[in-house]
């Protein structure tokens, strides 16, 4: 095995987290982590099966019915905002540990931490206002509603935003009351270990969080079937979401789910095309298109597509790809079945003649066995192909023309997909027109993404998923509402 980058200090160890400290899995068994920058093993994890599952569940149980379920929602609150200043205190560390892990340029780790930190503080302050209400009902009665935390949440953490997404989904759940066992991405979870190592220095009760290692159909199986677990969050792709749908349905489980999308940038001939232009180009090249909210489909009027190419073009030719520590616009995929994959789409596009407006480069000191695809940028991708339905999850930028408003539409509702939307018109009347015809669960006018949006509720329609994470509509997701109906006579 290599020897750790020089500029991480410690890499945690290959052990799950559970009620508060490190432990080896049952059967010893480890996964080894592999470096995106340049394909070369760096670390080890442990393997989790069902038996690490069930001792995280436990631990989590033990704390719902001691400390962390008796707390008050107030020192609750506290306890993340302990996490998040934590987060913070240690964001280099962090970012070090990201950056390496996911394969994402240095700055993009950073602004991960940030984002991170910023779930928990805004949870912080959620517990103690996270109330029921009273309702008017027949005379001789009195009728409230309770908000209680569903007990022990199961989460499912992908590979491509560890921090981002373990803060939106464990920082909600949390706040709620819940106790958390955490599953994260085989691929990348050196952060997570290293951040519950933090959050239990930082005071969080014993069980409160556990994380256990190791592969989806293992590890991840089992804590969806676990009948412990009383709520699922997932986040990845379709059908792997399908597959942890049907096993808590089958238990009853309730279950978020956040499977990615192909989401469209809608430029008409009105639009402020010099603010448009940066937007478009950030929407696909960070974290080199492994975003679920990736702008990753281009529709542009007909009157200003061709010189709307033009000008993206020139700043996707001028896009580097290299390592994660470069620092430059694009890291390596996250694996090579990732970059194989995103080759075929490429080669696929070759093949039946679909037109390169523009092609990043991949540096010239990138180590020859990293992950690496150039950023591309392809014109007048026939609306059924599988460019342009399919989640690349890639730096590639599928580009279409449209006629007129009508036709938008249909090409932009026209995928399986419905997560995002930027609309880039001047227009009020067409702004709101647009946003209510889109089938996604965020829509964007004149700005894409707001710079990752704590607050704003986040989540799909149709084969993006269901149920909402973010902002205070996460809460009511994490929590169960319970009717108390009392008659006074
Ligand atoms: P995946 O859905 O297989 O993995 C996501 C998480 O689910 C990982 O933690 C994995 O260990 C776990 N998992 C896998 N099988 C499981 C099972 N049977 N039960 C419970 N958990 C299980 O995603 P992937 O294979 O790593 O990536 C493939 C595609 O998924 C990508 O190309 C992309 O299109 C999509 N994806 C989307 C997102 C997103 O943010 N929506 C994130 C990652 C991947």
């Amino acid at each position: 095995m290599n020897a750790p980058d020089r500029r991480i200090t410690a890499l945690p160890p290959p052990r799950h987290f559970i009620a508060n400290r490190f432990v080896d899995a049952h059967d010893g068994a480890t996964l080894a982590m592999i470096d995106p920058s340049d394909g070369a093993p760096f670390a080890a994890i442990a393997r989790g099966n069902a038996a690490d599952i069930d001792d995280a569940v436990r631990a989590a149980t033990r704390a719902r019915q001691g400390v962390w379920g008796r707390l008050a929602p107030a020192a609750r609150g506290r306890c993340l905002a302990a996490i998040s200043r934590a987060i913070l205190d240690h964001a280099d560390e962090l970012a070090l540990l990201e950056a390496r892990d996911c394969g994402k340029p240095l700055a993009q780790a950073r602004a991960d931490v940030a984002a991170c930190a910023r779930y928990f503080e805004f949870y912080a302050g959620a517990p103690d206002k996270l109330h029921g209400e009273t309702l008017p009902y027949a005379e001789g009665y009195a009728v409230l509603t309770w908000r209680e935390p569903h007990g022990v949440t199961g989460h499912v953490i992908p590979w491509n935003y560890p921090l981002q997404i373990f803060g939106r989904s464990v920082g909600a759940a949390l706040a709620a009351g819940n106790a958390c066992v955490v599953k994260p991405a085989e691929d990348a979870c050196l952060s997570l270990l290293r951040l519950a190592e933090l959050a239990a220095e930082s005071g969080l009760p014993e069980g409160a969080l556990n994380l256990v290692t190791g592969l989806g159909g293992e590890a991840g199986a089992a804590l969806v079937a676990h009948p412990g677990i009383a709520h699922v969050s997932f986040t990845g792709s379709p059908d792997t979401g399908a597959q942890v749908g049907a096993a808590a349905a089958a238990r009853h489980c309730p279950v978020t789910l956040e499977l990615g999308g192909k989401s469209p940038q809608i430029v008409f001939a009105d639009a402020d095309v010099d603010s448009a232009l940066p937007a478009i180009v950030n929407a696909i090249v960070q974290n080199a298109g492994q975003t679920c909210s990736a702008g990753s489909r281009l529709l542009v009027e007909r009157a200003i597509h061709d010189d709307v190419l033009a000008r993206l073009g020139e700043r996707f030719a001028k896009l580097v790809t290299a390592p994660a520590f470069a620092d430059r616009d694009c890291g390596p995929l996250i694996r090579a079945s990732q970059r194989d994959r995103v080759q075929r789409f490429l080669d696929d596009a070759a093949r039946d003649g679909i037109g390169v407006v523009a092609r990043g480069r991949i540096a010239d000191d990138a180590p020859a066995n990293g992950f690496y695809v150039a950023p591309t940028l392809l014109r007048d991708v026939p609306p059924r192909s599988p460019l342009a339905c399919d989640e690349v999850f890639g730096p590639v930028l599928a580009a279409m023309p449209f006629d007129d408003e009508a036709h938008a539409i249909a090409l932009a509702n026209g995928t399986g997909y419905g997560l995002v939307a930027g609309v880039w018109t001047r227009d009020g009347a067409r702004q709101l027109r647009m946003a209510r015809a889109i089938e996604s669960g965020q829509v964007f006018v004149n700005n894409y993404g707001a710079g990752g949006g704590v607050e704003l509720p986040f989540g799909g329609v149709k084969h993006s998923g269901h149920g909402r994470e973010k902002g205070f509509e996460a809460l009511y997701g994490f929590t169960t509402l319970k009717t108390v109906v009392l008659r006074h006579g």
